[in-house]
């Protein structure tokens, strides 16, 4: 962290760095930082979002977009362009009974949705396609290899970040400071809000399997013996998450790729014939599953939103759409206090207040719903008592299927879900067209 007794302007220099200013700088391009550029962007305000990395093309980190971030997209003018990107899409996810048979545990198709069903599309397109609409916008300004090194203080309000770049240290003063920099996020660290954590027991280790096998498209969690895998299927390939017990990374590895396989081709004998095509363990990449939520999600000056206030359990996929309803709820509400910035004075902390409480109820649900999961599903099969979900709660989904609908609405809408605001909408081309010809 640092401090600056005076507020720098235009091109003053500060401790070696080139300085800049801009109204709000986003921390980190990920899904809540690049959706909340772009629609900052379309109110006008000039937005800076800085992403360390040169590009989004990075390891698996969930590739789900959910029927609420799809009816966003539609009123971002975006559907069609998103919709041409080769993905695949999940409408149900089904167990098996004791009696092997097939039941249907959530049933997107049953809610009447828009787009009911859960696209799988590479996280990087999803991005790329983000980043091309917000550049279409003059006062968006997406910043790649610009990792953020500290927030810069005058007195106890944060008026901006520092920043590595290639061309060398920048100092990029704000109006605001919004950190989407996800679960490790700096800038909630040098901000020191208080953080309550709760305990997980097990980590997920992703990985694919190729296979051009037709299965069904569907999320297929499998359960056996104190071991669980969830596969994905997708063009070519099945996307597996395995769960085991936390801290066993080492462990895994130890035994080595065979032992791994095997374990693979018991949970999901679908696949056993193409387990080979998992190459080693370097193929493996173990996430460090953490359910935890800050306190507080702003000081003066900064602001926490997505995995930055709240990093999320893999469970029900859910982290990219409430990242990216946390970015839209900001938007609406920010956009106007940040457009009087200038004249106004700074963002009030009433205004970054309003925030946390739009977004902490479906953050408490969810989270909560994760953590019923967790203790009464995962970590008892992980400790080998259960086999799977309890048969009574899967037979009465094989007898009344509507049942589906209760998950589905969770996880396909989740609790208030954010709508787009009217002076971010724009017609898709298609629409456009139908419109114009009306
Ligand atoms: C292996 C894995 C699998 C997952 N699977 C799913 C899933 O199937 N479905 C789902 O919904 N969620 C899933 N998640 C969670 C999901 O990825 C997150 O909840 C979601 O991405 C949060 O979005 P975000 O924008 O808040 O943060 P992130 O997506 O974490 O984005 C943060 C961004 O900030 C950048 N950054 C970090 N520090 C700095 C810095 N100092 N300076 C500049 N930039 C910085 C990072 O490079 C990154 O691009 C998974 C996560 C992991 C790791």
């Amino acid at each position: 962290m640092t401090t600056t007794s005076e507020r720098d302007t235009g091109s003053e220099k500060s401790n070696g760095s080139r300085s800049e200013r801009t109204t709000c700088v986003v921390v980190g391009g990920g899904p809540a930082g690049m959706v909340l550029g772009l629609l900052l962007a379309r109110a006008g305000v000039h937005v800076t979002v800085l992403e360390k990395h040169a590009d989004f093309l990075r390891d698996f980190r969930g590739d789900t977009v959910h029927p609420t971030t799809l009816d966003l997209l539609d009123d971002l003018g975006l559907f069609e362009r998103f919709d041409a990107l080769p993905h695949s899409k999940l409408s149900r996810a089904r167990v098996q009974d004791s009696d092997g048979r097939e039941v249907t545990l959530v049933d997107l198709t049953r809610l009447p949705l828009r787009h009911p069903y859960i696209a799988m599309v590479p996280q990087w397109d999803f991005l790329d396609l983000l980043a091309e609409a917000g550049r279409a916008e003059p006062t968006f300004d997406l910043r790649m290899r610009h990792e953020v090194t500290g927030v810069v203080r005058d007195g106890d309000r944060v008026v901006g970040v520092d920043v590595e770049s290639p061309d060398g240290p920048i100092r990029l003063l704000a109006d605001l400071v919004v950190a989407c920099d996800g679960r490790w996020s700096l800038v909630r660290r040098e901000t020191g809000l208080p953080k309550r954590e709760f305990p997980v027991g097990f980590d997920v280790w992703w990985f694919r399997i190729p296979t051009r096998r037709d299965l069904a498209e569907s999320l297929l969690p499998r359960f056996n013996d104190g071991e669980v895998a969830i596969a994905i299927p997708r063009e070519g390939y099945l996307q597996v998450a395995y769960l085991g017990r936390k801290g066993s990374d080492a462990a895994l590895r130890a035994r080595g790729i065979e032992d791994f396989r095997a374990r693979i081709a018991r949970l999901l004998p679908q696949a056993a014939d193409d387990v080979a095509g998992i190459a080693s363990m370097d193929d493996v990449k173990v996430l460090d599953v953490r359910v935890d939520r800050l306190s507080r999600w702003h000081a003066p000056g900064v602001l926490c939103i997505g995995d930055a206030a709240h990093a999320m359990s893999p469970v029900g996929g859910v982290g990219i759409n409430l990242a990216v309803q946390d970015a839209v709820a900001t938007a609406r509400l920010l956009a106007g206090p940040l457009q009087r910035a200038g004249s106004d004075g700074p963002v009030r902390e009433a205004d970054l207040r309003r925030v946390r409480r739009r977004r902490l109820l479906p953050t408490v649900v969810v989270q909560g719903v994760q953590r019923v999961m967790h203790a009464a599903l995962i970590d008892r099969v992980l400790d080998g008592d259960v086999t799977g979900p309890p048969a009574a709660a899967v037979a009465a989904w094989r007898r009344v299927p509507a049942l589906s609908a209760i998950p589905a609405l969770l996880i396909g809408v989740g609790p208030r879900p954010e709508r787009i605001p009217a002076w971010a909408r724009r017609a898709s081309s298609a629409r456009g067209r139908r419109l114009v010809r009306r």
